[in-house]
């Protein structure tokens, strides 16, 4: 007997392609996979390459995403999540237990200063913030129980770059799983894996995504057993990303070379014509010779990134005439879309670190971050320098 209507508009064909294969990812928006087999079902559920049965556990769209960047980066695997703070947490609370004890660097993002201490609040677990500037640091803060070494590539927001072949090196010497987010590098610029991490993540939100349209982060996992116990936390916590994010994310991969060759060229630009700039005090780029990580830049990394910081030399107001100065220029929180955007740390993203925090994170009252995108340098240029007068 021919099935109903209200059947037929539910049980919709699959079509199968006989001759060709669609050239770019397609979009598998679906939460749930129907099986055939009831042992593959079984199967599916209890591992992340024995098909795929329901997209918190695994999508073929956010597949090709997590096998892309985990090429890119050199890891055995990758698990890509709902946000980049989805990523830190995960790093986090996958391998840290009640009590237990991490060395990070004093000038994180600020999201991860506040999952810090809300795992400090909840579960005693003991952060020491250390400059970055000396490996023998991680040495000095070490104690029975230290799990974890957390760095940044390209640190937030005055642009630190840690010497990540040693400082990975002393973790590892002092038994301690290596986490580095990557974000502000990109695996174009640096793949902290082949340096030694344990583990790398990104906020996609920013250039993986680069077209300021996906909340999104990623883990990239050195080794398949961390990878099983990222994917088993990642899963069972329900941090993980939704296929459309990952589809964008996809379609955004594919210029980020294109992408961050611009960026690094308009920001190496700007901040050089922001260091001969008489309004500016002092210009935050490690592409710059005065920059104090410009040598181990240059060797950690193969380009200097799209974010320049730099200090107004008339502080808190001018900061804050600036950003209200902007026209081309975006006011915006986020940072590695195609169009340049501006923020004034104090006053936003790190509010909540008191004055001797800000210091010691290299932050002064009159310090505007700019992300450079990758418009014509010189419309850039105009609006920035407008902005300043
Ligand atoms: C933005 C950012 C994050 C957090 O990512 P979300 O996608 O906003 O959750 C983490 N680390 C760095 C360095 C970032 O810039």
């Amino acid at each position: 007997m021919d099935q109903h209507p209200a059947t037929r508009v539910v049980h919709q064909p699959t079509p199968t392609l006989p001759n060709s294969h669609p050239i770019s990812v397609p979009l598998y928006q679906a939460s749930n996979f129907a099986f055939d087999d009831p042992d593959a079902l079984a199967e599916a559920l209890g591992a992340p390459d024995c098909g795929f049965v329901y997209s918190r556990y695994g999508n073929p769209t956010t597949r090709a995403l997590e096998e892309t960047v985990a090429e890119l980066e050199g890891g055995a695997a990758a698990v890509a999540t709902a946000s980049g703070m989805g990523a830190v947490t995960s790093a986090l609370m996958g391998v840290l237990k009640t009590g237990d004890h991490v060395i990070a660097q004093n000038c994180l993002y600020g999201g991860t200063f506040a999952a810090l201490s809300y795992l400090h609040e909840h579960f005693d677990v003991e952060v020491s913030y250390i400059p970055g500037e000396d490996p023998a640091e991680v040495a000095a803060a070490v104690r029975p129980n230290t799990k974890m070494l957390y760095l940044e590539t390209i640190a937030n927001p005055v642009t630190r770059v840690v010497d990540l072949p040693a400082f990975l090196r002393a973790g590892k010497e002092a038994g301690l799983v290596t986490v580095v987010d990557n974000t502000f590098a990109t695996p174009l610029l640096c793949q902290p894996i082949r340096h030694g991490a344990d583990v790398v993540l990104h906020s996609i939100t920013k250039y993986l995504g680069g077209h300021s349209d996906v909340t999104a982060g990623i883990l990239v996992f050195a080794d398949d057993e961390r990878y099983r116990h990222g994917w088993h936390h990642t899963m069972e916590m329900g941090a993980m990303i939704d296929p459309f994010a990952s589809w964008l994310t996809l379609r955004g991969i594919q210029t980020l070379a294109l992408r961050m060759r611009q960026h690094c060229a308009n920001a190496g630009r700007i901040a050089e014509l922001l260091a001969a700039h008489p309004a500016v005090e002092k210009v935050h780029y490690p592409g710059l010779p005065t920059h104090p990580d410009h040598e181990v830049a240059r060797r950690v990394l193969s380009d200097f990134g799209g974010v320049v910081s730099f200090d107004l030399a008339g502080g808190r107001d001018a900061g804050y005439a600036f950003t209200k100065g902007v026209r081309l220029v975006k006011l915006a929180a986020s940072l590695g879309g195609v169009e340049t955007m501006a923020l004034h740390p104090a006053s936003t993203s790190h509010r909540q670190l008191d004055a001797a925090a800000l210091r010691s994170a290299g932050i002064a009252e009159g310090t505007i971050r700019l992300s450079v995108g990758i418009e014509h340098i010189d419309d850039i240029w105009a609006d920035v320098s407008q902005a300043l007068s």
